[in-house]
């Protein structure tokens, strides 16, 4: 009980070289707050006899330091995605192409005509800055964008449909991860789901039998996430469109991801774009900003300009419209598309989808010895060759060949690659694999910043071996 007597005072340790250095960054109260903390803790710790002394106030200076770094560190963190799915929602989906970088931190840090039309000094639309680009780029009359897709799905909805029906094909009533999913966005939007047809096939004629005077449009969402394979029949687009006009109905479709031109030229799988859609015929087509596309975060909508006014004059578009900062690094990355060839270089995510198996390889070669060093006592590490995603329901059956680092416990127990794994997840810049059949893979398509991930991974804190 004598050591309470041998506690700092609040007043010495903030005089302490440590922690002025520390108020200088973090301020003077939170630095107060916690030695108080700290101390109220010992004091508990030395009355109760959990402890015999009082740490020094070196050691004290630190650990309060050490504590209160802890609570200002940011909880968006930056990553390593060596999961294999290159557009993971999960990890953000794609990073931004450079010119988009510095259009947002230029939007971020000065004012800017948002709003306002510098041409008449009036007040403008936040859409123009995008809108004619958009307009070339799909050959639609006009465009919006929205704070994601799903936002653009159900103002699409909620201003077209409101109150009435939208017939949908049974075949494409989809769940996206998470909470979306199109039958709860219907009744959300304030408008009637019909069903028709069945899971696997869905006639025209389903369609036409399901037209009466309540029915506000025909849409068609496209089955990202999944495929219906074997005995099927869908309708596509063309004909859903002049199905829907005769009736004098709008045609909406979601392709979710969507592209803007055609990736086959980059060797990958097609995806249908947003020109091909408004050539079918579509009068509404949303769909993703950051999934095939590469862009930030946002749902684009583009179509007729009686239809895109009627959406725009929803009092929700002002609920779901995007930043200042979103709409600058939208319009760069929708610009670097008038270029195609210079896509795949450009715009990170098609970079990492369209990277050639062989620099992938000789990154896994590269690094494999450190992996060796670092682990070898307690793991086997080895190549292997696996299987990329593309991700976020784009192209779900479309596999990218790929390599990775497979890593198993010398021990063969679960548990020692869990504990790998959180190690991996606890460095300073977190490292995220994936564990299958009591194998570790973590692959290597999206590896980047070689030099940063091995000086890191050379401080993974990772058991020693025991001594035999
Ligand atoms: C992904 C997806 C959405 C939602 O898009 P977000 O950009 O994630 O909001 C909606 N519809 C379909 C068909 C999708 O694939």
């Amino acid at each position: 009980v004598n050591q309470l007597a041998s506690l700092p005072s609040v007043d010495r340790l903030l005089k302490h070289d440590v922690l002025i250095e520390l108020i200088s960054v973090s301020g003077r109260d939170q630095v107060t707050d916690t030695i108080r903390e700290r101390l109220s803790e010992l004091r508990q710790q030395l009355s109760e006899g959990a402890i015999n002394e009082c740490p020094d106030d070196n050691q004290l200076a630190k650990e309060i330091a050490a504590r209160v770094n802890g609570q200002n560190a940011a909880s968006l963190k930056r990553v390593f995605n060596l999961t294999g799915t290159v557009i993971h929602t999960n990890l953000g989906r794609v990073s931004l192409p450079a010119a988009a970088i510095q259009a947002m931190n230029t939007a971020a840090a000065y004012p800017t005509n948002l709003e306002y039309d510098l041409a008449s000094g009036k007040r403008g639309d936040r859409d123009t800055h995008i809108e004619s680009l958009l307009a070339e780029l799909t050959g639609a009359e006009a465009a919006t964008v929205v704070n994601n897709n799903a936002a653009a799905v159900m103002l699409t909805l909620n201003s077209l449909a409101m109150g009435s029906e939208v017939p949908v094909s049974r075949g494409e009533l989809v769940e996206i991860g998470g909470s979306f999913r199109i039958p709860d966005i219907m009744a959300r939007s304030g408008c009637h789901l019909i069903e028709v047809g069945t899971t696997n096939r869905t006639h025209l004629k389903d369609f036409a039998g399901a037209i009466n005077t309540n029915t506000a449009l025909i849409m068609k969402v496209h089955t990202s996430n999944y495929e219906v394979q074997g005995f099927t029949k869908s309708v596509d687009e063309a004909e859903l469109a002049v199905l829907a006009h005769e009736h004098h109905l709008p045609f909406v479709s979601d392709l979710g991801s969507g592209t803007l031109i055609d990736l086959t030229q980059f060797g990958l799988p097609h995806e249908p774009t947003a020109a091909e859609t408004i050539t079918a015929g579509a009068d509404i087509v949303t769909f993703s900003g950051d999934k095939l596309m590469g862009g930030p975060q946002a749902g684009l909508i583009v179509g007729s300009r009686e239809l895109v006014d009627r959406i725009k004059s929803n009092p929700m578009k002002r609920a779901l419209r995007v930043d200042k900062i979103t709409l600058a690094a939208l319009y760069e990355v929708l610009r670097l598309y008038r270029d195609p060839s210079s896509l795949a270089q450009k715009l990170p995510g098609l970079h990492l989808l369209t990277r050639p198996l062989t620099d992938i390889q000789q990154i896994a070669t590269q690094i494999l010895p450190l992996f060796e060093s670092t682990l070898g006592h307690r793991y086997n590490v080895s190549q292997q060759s696996c299987q990329s995603q593309i991700g976020s329901g784009s192209l779900p059956l479309d596999l990218l060949p790929s390599v990775a680092i497979a890593v198993t416990a010398k021990d063969g127990k679960d548990q020692t690659l869990v504990e790998l794994a959180q190690n991996l997840r606890q460095l300073p810049i977190p490292v995220i694999g994936r564990i299958t059949n009591g194998v570790m893979l973590m692959d290597l398509r999206c590896m980047e910043d070689i030099s940063t991930f091995c000086n890191q991974l050379k401080s993974l804190i990772s058991p020693q071996p025991q001594n035999d």
